[in-house]
């Protein structure tokens, strides 16, 4: 079963990016340029009432700046009704019905999906007497709201979680350790992802009569539980139409939210592509796990320097993610295929490591006796104490006397001496300071 996916579609200005934030609440941005994505959040991890769902905001995804509006709501459309168990089709309350909303709506009554006509700047409810032409667009009873002013998104939310049934999976993530398996189209992630499972390991797989073609796998190994996140998503492309197929990117950062661990799969036939450093930052970018895994392995004529060199291929183009461990494999013939699942267990375990307070300060303070933080603005940064306060990813909080003052080199400095004493491989950790007078 995998989690619910709730789309938000509709024109320019409507109001989309606003009712996501509300729904999103405050979350890490992505900061590396995305082409493609005019947003710097389109993906968000809700939850309402102890529902969890995925939610995209389609107005994100802007393929070609020279589409008419029709176009490009159409191709969003697709996407949305690709994607999603629940299409939040949102429309103007004070402009009225336009041309293109009536396109837009009349394909998404064709699609075999729950569609939710949501009529935003309702505000202070005043505007209800149009909300009576938006029954034209037969999509049944639409739901007034006012995203700016937060009106009506709680009875919104209630309706979209009725709309879930039991083949989606809305609980509390579980105690597995998700894993997203990323990477360019052909790079071996399917091939990998079967060789690691194998088939009788697979404990859900696809639901016959379901629409959607995004699946989690959970299966176990040594009584530790694991969720691939996605697989069907990947395993069945040739059902995507040809236009979402290029959107396999956004289905990947999808996954990216969920995941602990991603596990980066580069072609060793073709070695580190843009996509690959995209989907990289957005893994990086979200705290993820990461393991670098090069595979077809098997067509690489190799001697003594052929690892070391692709090493350093990957360390330039992924400069961020140093702390990744790579590993070279072969889905074709299954050479160290095995050892992936080991990696990830490696992983899991420094993202949940937990240092004691007072270890930690006893390396910070040796930190800084080695290495005193130069004057910034005539003043010198003091560390007065440092504490882990979460796991997985691993967080750390250092009070100074002033966190303006902190440089960036120091900052990377206390990361690399943390790093000495506790390695924290394959994981981001971050660090935050934070003034206390
Ligand atoms: P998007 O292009 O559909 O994502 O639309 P935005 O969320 O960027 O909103 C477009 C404009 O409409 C912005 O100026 C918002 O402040 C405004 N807006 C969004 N929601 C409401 C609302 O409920 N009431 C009013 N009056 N304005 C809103
Ligand atoms: P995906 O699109 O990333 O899921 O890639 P697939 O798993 O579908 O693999 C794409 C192609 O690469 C298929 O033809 C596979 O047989 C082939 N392939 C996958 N892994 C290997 C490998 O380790 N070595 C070789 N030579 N071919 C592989």
């Amino acid at each position: 079963m995998a989690r619910p996916i709730v789309t938000i579609v509709g024109r320019p200005n409507v109001g989309k990016s606003t009712l996501f934030n509300r729904m999103a609440g405050k979350r890490i941005s992505i900061t590396e340029d995305t082409p493609g994505v005019t947003r710097d959040r389109i993906y968000a991890e809700c939850e309402w009432l102890d529902n969890h769902f995925t939610l995209i905001d389609t107005g994100g995804i802007e393929p070609n700046t020279t589409d008419t509006i029709f176009a490009q709501m159409r191709l969003q459309a697709e996407i949305a009704i690709d994607m999603a168990d629940v299409v939040l089709f949102m429309v103007d309350g004070k402009e009225g019905v336009t041309a293109a909303d009536a396109e837009v709506a009349q394909m998404l009554r064709k699609a075999k999906k729950e569609i939710i006509l949501v009529v935003n700047k309702m505000d202070k409810f005043v505007n209800n007497n149009n909300i009576y032409e938006f029954y034209n667009l037969g999509l049944g009873e639409p739901v007034s709201i006012s995203s700016s002013e937060a009106l009506g998104i709680g009875d919104l939310l209630d309706i979209i979680i009725e709309k879930f049934d039991d083949t989606m999976d809305t609980a509390d993530d579980d105690d597995s350790i998700k894993i997203a398996v990323i990477g360019k189209p052909n790079a071996g992630k399917s091939s990998i992802i079967n060789r690691i499972i194998g088939e009788d390991r697979v404990i859900v797989s696809d639901i016959p009569g379901t629409t959607r073609d995004a699946i989690d796998t959970k299966f176990e190994r040594n009584e530790q539980k694991y969720t691939i996140i996605d697989t069907a998503g990947i395993r069945k492309k040739s059902k995507v139409s040809e236009t979402v197929e290029k959107y396999s990117v956004l289905r990947a950062f999808a996954a990216v939210e969920r995941a602990d661990i991603c596990i980066l799969v580069i072609d060793a036939d073709k070695g580190v592509t843009d996509q690959d450093i995209r989907i990289a930052g957005y893994s990086h970018d979200n705290n993820k796990g990461m393991i670098i895994v090069v595979n077809k392995w098997d067509l690489i004529e190799k001697d003594n320097s052929t690892f070391n060199e692709f090493q350093d291929e990957i360390r330039k183009s992924l400069a961020y993610a140093t702390y990744a461990p790579i590993m070279t494999v072969s889905a074709l013939t299954g050479q160290r295929v095995n050892k992936i699942l080991d990696a990830v267990d490696e992983v899991y375990s420094f993202r949940n490591l937990r240092v004691s307070t007072g270890v930690l300060n006893d390396i910070i303070t040796e930190a800084v006796l080695m290495n005193q933080p130069r004057m910034v603005r005539g003043k010198r940064l003091k560390i007065f104490y440092g504490t882990q306060v979460a796991v997985n990813p691993p967080k750390f909080l250092i009070f100074v006397n002033d966190s303006e003052i902190v440089h960036f080199s120091y900052q990377r400095y206390i990361e690399n001496k943390i790093r000495d004493s506790f390695e924290y491989k394959g994981t981001p950790i971050i660090i935050e300071f934070r003034s206390r007078g």
